[in-house]
């Protein structure tokens, strides 16, 4: 099979199929178990299952409960990292955040030995650390301006489920633990309760699958919302965030994320995946039954799937993607 570029894919019903075809493959795994840590989260429907693709060229393809809300959870993660970029500066944000995989659950209470700083924005540690420094930067109007740019991102407004944001706040003892640390380290340097709880906030956003895939692809797409025309995010900050998505986004799956699906993503424990290929799309996939890593068991499998049927590894050396590679033994 050939793989679609860039150009098909804007009116390519072939896309459609594909993804019908791996949603029918994996819709009969119900491995995994739905996040309770959170009381609210538990909640969730285990098999509810949406998967999207939203092109750089403004197409969108889903099928199943794509349209369903259900908190963004650690995948804001990369939005916030991209936003403090931008504001800061690269210099700047290293000085408090490293970029190197921790090999570490995303909740550990670790930093790295040689720096004292969180290792990566997509771990927990790191990305309080983060959310910490947009406080700062904007005070009280935080949120809003992280919700107006994840809704620029998606391309509609989007808007913070309370029912979520209380239960995290409740059961978040652990996350506020990291802040107080972080702010031993000198990783944070202003208040930490506002710092914690706009993370709080941040991590209940609703989006649904196919938000998860435009806004996906706004980063494909060099930053620039592929229907809206915005440019939402700056060339510079997006080529960084993909980056530690690509190395970082799976926490402690990523190198296997690497090898059997090959492009940059972002899981949440709210069962989201948000995946980039650059310059051509992205994919958004819920599905809240987890592995014990915190990644969508589900996702990643129709992430695999997918990665396969397109041809979309990032080393992906011929046209034929590697369901020929097995096939040739
Ligand atoms: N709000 C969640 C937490 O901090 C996000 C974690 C995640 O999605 N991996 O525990």
């Amino acid at each position: 099979m050939h793989a679609p570029t860039a150009q098909d894919l804007s009116k390519n019903s072939e896309i459609l199929e594909i993804l019908s075809g791996v949603y029918d493959r994996v819709i009969g795994n119900s491995d995994g178990t739905v996040a309770n840590y959170i009381p609210e989260l538990a909640k969730a429907d285990p098999d509810k299952f949406g998967l999207a693709i939203a092109t750089t060229t403004g197409a969108l393809y889903s099928v199943g409960q794509a349209e369903l809300e259900f908190t963004i959870q650690s995948i804001s993660k990369a939005f916030a990292y991209c936003m403090a970029l931008e504001i800061y500066g690269r210099e700047k944000v290293f000085e408090h955040v490293g970029v190197e995989p921790s090999g570490d659950a995303f909740n550990a209470i670790v930093f790295d030995p040689h720096t004292n700083r969180p290792f990566n924005p997509m771990v927990n540690a790191g990305a309080i650390t983060v959310t910490a420094m947009l406080r700062e930067a904007a005070g009280d109007g935080a949120l809003r301006l992280l919700l107006d740019r994840f809704s620029d991102a998606a391309g509609r407004p989007l808007v913070v489920s309370d029912a979520v944001y209380r239960s995290e706040a409740e059961a978040g003892d652990r996350n506020r633990a990291i802040g107080y640390l972080l702010r031993n380290v000198g990783a944070i340097t202003g208040p930490c309760e506002p710092a914690v709880d706009l993370y709080f906030q941040q991590c209940s956003i609703l989006v649904t699958a196919n938000d998860l895939a435009r806004m996906a692809a706004t980063l494909a797409n060099i930053g620039q919302n592929p229907v809206t025309g915005k440019q939402v995010f700056s060339v510079s900050a997006v080529r960084d965030t993909l980056s530690a998505m690509l190395s970082c986004g799976t926490y402690d799956y990523s190198g296997n994320w690497i090898l059997d699906v090959g492009f940059p993503a972002k899981s949440g424990v709210g069962g989201g995946i948000a995946g980039v290929v650059n310059r051509q799309m992205g994919i958004g996939v819920y599905s809240p039954r987890l592995d014990p890593k915190g990644n969508s068991v589900r996702g990643t499998a129709a992430f695999r799937q997918l990665s396969d049927d397109l041809g979309l590894h990032i080393f992906e050396w011929s046209n034929y993607g590697s369901q020929y590679l097995r096939s040739s033994g």
